[in-house]
């Protein structure tokens, strides 16, 4: 039987695996997005007409107004860090040897943002800074998000 705990503090973890498996598919838009960042290392976005936001990475219907979108465009590399996060503490609760700076970037033309790792002493980063993408070599791209390394400040 279990008993009730009255001390939450000393519940740190539960060790144990959830077997599952699954196959993420990311549409017909979002396979053009990470063909076009493989292939060529340029954003792909698309604009609704309607509302004229611009999605990145783009999306074939828009969430504002849920029609159809045809229109895309390219935007970035380069953009602006909306916000970030110093992550200091690993998944499995581990100090990092490094801080790890998660940001928010609207590549500029679009109305979106990425989330994404961003390189630099933390403390020189600010809101509202351009940063810009910095790809892996086109040999190394694999068609996904990683194959931005990561933003940089723009500022040199
Ligand atoms: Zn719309």
């Amino acid at each position: 039987m279990f008993d009730k705990p009255t001390n939450p503090d000393a519940i740190r973890l539960w060790p144990g695996s959830i077997p599952v498996s699954h196959r993420y598919t990311a549409g017909l838009a979002g396979e053009r997005f990470f063909r076009t960042l493989a292939e060529r290392g340029a954003f792909l976005a698309a604009r609704c007409d309607r509302c004229s936001v611009v999605y990145c990475p783009p999306t074939a219907f828009c969430e504002r107004c849920l029609g159809a979108i045809d229109e895309e465009l390219e935007v970035g590399p380069a953009g602006t860090l909306e916000s970030f996060t110093v992550v200091r503490i690993g998944f499995d609760g581990e100090q990092l040897a490094a801080p790890v700076v998660v940001g928010l970037i609207r590549l500029h033309g679009a109305d979106t943002c990425l989330v994404h790792r961003v390189a630099g002493d933390p403390t020189l980063l600010s809101v509202g800074m351009d940063v810009e993408a910095v790809l892996r070599d086109p040999g190394a791209r694999t068609g996904s998000l990683d194959d931005v390394e990561h933003f940089e400040s723009t500022r040199r």
